[in-house]
């Protein structure tokens, strides 16, 4: 397979090169331009590596990720420029352009002031268990287009796409906007987990037993039937853990089955193996013209065994599928698999193919989350401490945070690599009493407060040489772009390598969680072009517009960059 990958890239790079050669050699006063160099891809494909660090693609086998990023446009100091640093907000400034402050919700927790979601105003709710029309309600709030809006009027008819593991990451960039109907026109993820005690005798039960044990299969909108044979190769297992559940750090925040992992069940592979295998189905089956293929191996794999420390175990293990080497370079085969299939179906050469990550990562080398097995799932999860909030209650928090607390005033926290909490009472006197009280949690660095459109910093703690260029240049910026109403009232940032949530982990303005891969490749681009140039993820939908010639016709936070 990378033979064949190598090979088609070494002809296609030949023949852009001699294209180009052609045009300028030909005639010397024709200077070649995009138009001249040839048209614009028609077709997006991005696809997401979720937690990818950027240094991963050459400390693993990722062959076919450095390919494109060698020869493409590779933002090499790309990062996201945004809080927080989440899959659930990611997923819709890569849609969208904009930043968390102007795209409707700007954390994992979200404030209803408006009473848009339900009767009761200032209701909390967990964004990553929002669903897909209330995503769109945010969306329709905002009233900004999405790159599915763009691409539905460029080519009408023609289907854009998102498929990935996770409900909140597809649902939040599937969400329709204001400006038509558009929503994904199809969006694939798996379903919730089946049943633990099948009827006997029923489908169920039967299916149950096929699989060993409790399973998920697609769902979503208009999932095509291609994908939905009743307990066919796209159901998988729920239930199996590879060891994840007995051994520390990963029974925080275990496996549960074939979600994050390929598996051993050669016919029904789920994992990122699961979501490479629905997009070439699709690739082949829909007339389209943009998918957003997100793929959670990476991210699961550092949550449970911390990020970039995690080391892999060897071949043959229990635990072998679950570590972030093998995700990596699991997903680089995927990768590999879908430009082969596009190849083959003679659309590769007009496609644009964007790879990044939605965050980065660290991991608790200062660790102040619970470590008891199972403390980051469910409604236990050290992520969250909110007694009143919808639809899920969380009510257990890491002692580690029980002097916020204390305080009475607290509506909601989350706590990952940063701080954010929602106040009761957000009267000067109790938000002062309230920043105190973080000022002097495990790890902080910097406290800062809501006020109107921006954050404002109210102090400091000693940061870590090694942190202070990135914290001066950047921390202020990043934290000023989770200024809307439905915000945290009070922010905490914290020093790199500390966490509260999962043993690695991501959320906060550390340089750790804000770099991400930047990729832009297609067969007419410029090649190995490595570029410095600011970039930011809002950048990446009106860089995609601009690339595929589609004029913007709405305002957004990021800037189109150019490719050449
Ligand atoms: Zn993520």
């Amino acid at each position: 397979m990378i033979q064949s990958r190598r090979s088609v890239f070494v002809s296609l790079v030949a023949s852009a090169v001699l294209a180009a050669g052609v045009l300028a050699g030909g005639n010397a006063a024709a200077s070649p331009t995009e138009e001249t160099a040839g048209s614009p891809p028609t077709k997006v494909l991005i696809v997401l590596f979720d937690q990818m660090r950027p240094e991963y693609a050459d400390r693993f086998y990722m062959p076919n990720f450095r390919e494109l990023r060698d020869s493409g446009t590779n933002f090499d100091q790309a990062y996201l420029g945004y809080m927080g640093s989440e899959t659930v907000i990611a997923h819709n400034v890569l849609m969208s352009g904009e930043t968390p402050k102007n795209m409707g919700w700007v954390d994992e927790a979200y404030r209803d002031r408006e009473g848009l979601l339900g009767s009761n105003t200032d209701q909390m709710y967990t964004t990553g268990e929002l669903n897909y029309d209330q995503f769109g309600t945010l969306v329709q709030d905002k009233g900004y287009p999405k790159l599915g809006d763009y691409l539905q009027s460029a080519q009408p008819g023609k289907k854009f796409i998102v498929v990935g593991q996770k409900a909140y990451a597809v649902d939040s960039a599937a969400a329709a906007s204001a400006h038509d109907t558009f929503d994904a026109d199809i969006h694939v993820k798996f379903s919730s987990r089946s049943s633990s005690t099948p009827i006997a005798g029923s489908p169920d039960a039967a299916c149950n037993a096929t699989l060993g044990g409790r399973y998920r299969f697609p769902d979503g909108k208009n999932v095509p039937t291609y994908l939905t044979a009743f307990c066919g190769r796209y159901y998988v297992n729920s239930a199996n853990t590879y060891g994840t559940s007995t051994a520390f750090p990963s029974w925080i925040y275990p496996l549960d089955g074939n979600r994050f992992v390929p598996g051993d069940d050669s016919a029904h592979l789920g994992g990122d193996t699961w979501v490479a295998d629905a997009a070439m189905d699709m690739m082949e089956n829909e007339d389209w013209s943009g998918m957003f293929v997100t793929m959670g191996g990476i991210d699961k794999a550092g949550h449970m065994w911390g990020a970039q420390n995690d080391r892999q175990s060897l071949p043959g293990s229990v635990d072998y599928q679950t570590h972030v080497q093998y995700a990596a370079e699991n997903a680089d085969v995927q990768l590999g698999l879908m430009l082969d299939k596009l190849e083959e179906m003679g659309e590769l050469d007009d496609t644009l193919v964007v790879l990044t990550a939605d965050h980065g990562a660290t991991w608790g080398e200062e660790y102040y989350g619970k470590m008891s097995p199972g403390a980051s799932t469910t409604s236990d999860t050290n992520w969250y401490y909110g007694p009143t909030s919808k639809p899920t209650v969380y009510n257990d928090p890491s002692p580690s945070i029980q002097p916020l607390i204390d305080t009475e005033n607290v509506a909601f926290s989350y706590q990952s690599t940063s701080i954010q909490t929602w106040l009761l009472n957000d009267s000067r006197v109790q938000r002062n009493k309230a920043l105190k009280v973080m000022q002097n949690l495990p790890g902080v660095i910097a406290t800062y407060w809501h006020h109107g459109n921006k954050y404002v910093l109210n102090d400091k703690n000693p940061i870590p040489q090694s942190e202070k260029a990135w914290f001066k240049s950047t921390a202020q910026d990043i934290v000023n772009t989770m200024a809307d109403t439905n915000g945290p009232d009070l922010v905490a940032l914290l020093r790199d390598k500390v966490s509260y949530g999962a043993y690695g982990d991501h959320g906060g303005a550390s340089e750790s969680v804000q770099r991400v891969p930047m990729v832009f490749w297609s067969a007419n681009m410029a090649e190995g072009n490595d570029t410095s140039t600011t970039f930011r993820t809002p950048d990446v939908m009106p860089t995609i517009l601009r690339a595929l010639g589609i004029d913007q016709t709405y305002p957004t936070d990021g800037q189109a960059s150019s490719l050449d």
